[in-house]
């Protein structure tokens, strides 16, 4: 691999190989959930939505185990595509690609929150794709950070919870190998040709949760991987910057007090 290439190479919406596409949040969007944000990310745009329900799932009940549970459901919406994507409740069935990424989303969240501290509840996460043009894993991941929140923020509020079950910020992003060339963020053009495919989950204070990756009819090195994860490091401290940015000016951050802890 070229390692000057990363800093010359040119993609075909004019990105450099390190260049996030641009990120916004339009938050509160859905007002009957407890959180709601739009997450637009490029031409991907994932609505996350959560809801609190005062129950937990039948395992935990029968199991004894304390605390609450965060669960999460994905689904394109039959627009979000080129071509109309039937909804899977016309096949009867969940597809398997949608099984995957909730389950994902589902970890990603559960690393953010202190389940012990939401006592007796579930909270659903609802990821629906608007659009798709690459990523909308990793942009229903970080949307649904936001969307979190400020279903916590309200919990806190109306107080409904003692502490705040918060622990660090959580954001995905994804990166790839096209032409031998490590780039950060593919959109659909580029993953459909990318030889390696990598959707990394993190910590604000840089921790993995999840690392996704896979060589698409290819191979990579460690030293492509140490490549393609610091380029993720790169896009997600961006990433945590506007999570904050948006959660600041939507009032998601006025129980700060109340001890959030703030991304270093
Ligand atoms: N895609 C699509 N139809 C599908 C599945 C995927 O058009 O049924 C497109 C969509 O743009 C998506 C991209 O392929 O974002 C990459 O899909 P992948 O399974 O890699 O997941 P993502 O990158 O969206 O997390």
């Amino acid at each position: 691999m070229n390692e000057n290439l990363t800093e010359s190479f040119t993609r075909g919406d004019g990105r450099r190989a390190d260049e996030l596409r641009p990120v916004r949040f339009q938050n509160h969007i859905a007002p009957h959930a407890t959180g709601s944000t739009l997450i637009e990310w490029g031409q991907t745009r994932v609505i996350c939505g959560v809801t609190v329900e005062d129950a937990v799932p039948r395992w935990m009940k029968d199991q004894n185990v304390p605390g609450g549970w965060i669960t999460a459901e994905y689904s394109m919406l039959p627009y979000s595509t080129l071509q109309r994507k039937p909804r899977d409740i016309s096949k009867g069935k969940l597809d398997g690609r949608s099984q995957e990424i909730q389950r994902l989303i589902g970890r990603s969240i559960r690393a953010a929150v202190d389940l012990q501290k939401i006592g007796p509840r579930t909270l659903w996460i609802d990821c629906d794709v608007l659009q798709a043009d690459g990523g909308t894993r990793t942009a229903a991941i970080t949307g649904s950070y936001v969307a979190l929140r400020f279903a916590i923020g309200k919990l806190l509020t109306e107080g409904k919870l003692a502490d705040n079950p918060l622990l660090n910020p959580v954001a995905a992003v994804s990166v790839g190998i096209v032409n031998g060339q490590a780039l950060l963020d593919l959109c659909y053009a580029e993953d459909a040709y990318a030889e390696v495919d990598l959707n990394v989950v993190m910590t604000s204070t840089g921790e993995f949760i999840e690392l996704q990756g896979s060589g698409e009819e290819a191979t990579f090195t460690e030293e492509q991987l140490a490549k393609m994860i610091g380029l993720a490091k790169t896009g997600l401290r961006q990433l945590f910057e506007r999570q904050q940015m948006s959660l600041k000016a939507s009032g998601g951050t006025e129980w700060v007090g109340r001890g959030l802890q703030t991304p270093g």
